[in-house]
């Protein structure tokens, strides 16, 4: 475990010196680029390394890993939901996280609503938008983030901070650049409507594969995985 907990270190002093340089590339703080360390089948002693390292946020796609773990570390850190939740679901994690980046339908954005209120709290989430249109992933459409944020605007134990998305897995991230853009420009378009009780700040976007491109298009939280941790068994 030693061992492991040595390469971790070095992983993630690499990980800010590249989150740095793609800063530096597109004139950014990199101060302002929180990472989102994503931590799915990682055992709760290497998550305890990254926190060593100064990592406070985590992300889990899986609502029972996230419970579990969230429990167990048992240290200040902020859980992050990142993986498509089911409503039925929603009652577990809404004490334990302080954002749900995989907002992607009415039906949850209701349920999270009536959990929060019920929990006594406001719910920060970003809107999942899928950008690249790929038929396998969650996401709203882009044509209808707009009329979405604005129907879940209007409901008062749920903020909206911003947008997610997932870019397609492709050997060359340059590749998804245009995904990256697209989602930078739908959060302007929608910031300008000054929608009440929304906050277009935030930026979701960049795994271990394409978190240069994303810093250099705009993100301002990664959710990297695999660099940290180094890759996953199942
Ligand atoms: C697994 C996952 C990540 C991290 O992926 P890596 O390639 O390991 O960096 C990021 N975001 C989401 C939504 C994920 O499911």
């Amino acid at each position: 475990m030693t061992g492991d907990r040595d390469i971790i270190i070095e992983n993630i002093d690499e990980l800010r010196s590249r989150v740095a340089a793609a800063a530096a590339r597109a004139g950014r703080d990199p101060a302002g680029i929180k990472i989102v360390a994503v931590t799915k089948t990682v055992e709760p002693e290497r998550i305890m390394a990254a926190y060593q390292c100064g990592i406070t946020d985590f992300g889990e796609n899986r609502v029972q890993e996230l419970v579990q773990k969230a429990d167990i570390m048992n240290v200040e850190c902020k859980w992050h939901m990142i993986g498509h939740l089911q409503t039925n679901k929603v009652k577990y994690i809404i004490d334990r996280v302080c954002m749900i980046h995989s907002l992607d339908s009415i039906e949850l954005a209701n349920e999270i609503n009536r959990r929060a209120e019920k929990a006594g709290r406001i719910m920060d989430a970003l809107v999942q938008v899928n950008v690249a249109g790929e038929s396998t992933k969650y996401g709203v459409e882009p044509a209808s983030a707009p009329d979405f944020v604005k129907e879940v605007s209007r409901m008062g134990n749920i903020r909206i901070r911003g947008l997610m998305t997932i870019a397609p897995l492709v050997s060359d991230p340059e590749e998804v650049r245009w995904v990256f853009r697209g989602l930078r420009q739908l959060l302007i378009d929608i910031g300008k409507e000054n929608i009440d009780n929304v906050s277009m700040e935030y930026l979701s976007m960049g795994m271990s594969n394409d978190f240069e491109v994303a810093i250099e298009e705009g993100a301002n939280i990664i959710r990297p995985g695999t660099v940290i941790f180094g890759k996953r068994k199942s």
